[in-house]
């Protein structure tokens, strides 16, 4: 009795130990990648000037996620979150079809 007792605890902590590890895992998002399933059809591209033009004739230079409407990091940081893909994160300094200024 005592034994699984102290086993019981033994492996709580071991559990508890565990999880203190993983969690720096679990608080660094995943950066969306322009091969995504959600990400290609919108044309992402983590570097916004080498969005192709003739494919996506609404993208106008100078536009990148930082100034978008719906991104939601700090410009000055190099990934952020979006509304479009989260959980992961987008670069600053990408551009994807659901572009829209920043008022
Ligand atoms: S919606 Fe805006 S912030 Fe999100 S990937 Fe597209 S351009 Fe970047």
């Amino acid at each position: 009795m005592k034994s699984s007792r102290r086993t019981f605890i033994l492996s709580g902590a071991g559990l508890a130990s565990a999880l203190v590890l993983a969690k720096p895992v679990f608080a660094q998002a995943a950066v969306v990648s322009e091969s995504d399933a959600n990400a290609a059809p919108l044309g992402y591209k983590a570097d916004a000037t080498k969005v192709d033009k003739s494919k996506y004739p609404t993208y106008a230079a100078g536009q990148v996620c930082a100034n978008c409407l719906l991104y939601q990091g700090k410009a000055t940081d190099a990934t952020g979150p979006c509304q479009v893909f989260a959980p992961k994160l987008v670069s600053s300094k990408g551009w994807c079809l659901s572009y829209t200024k920043k008022a």
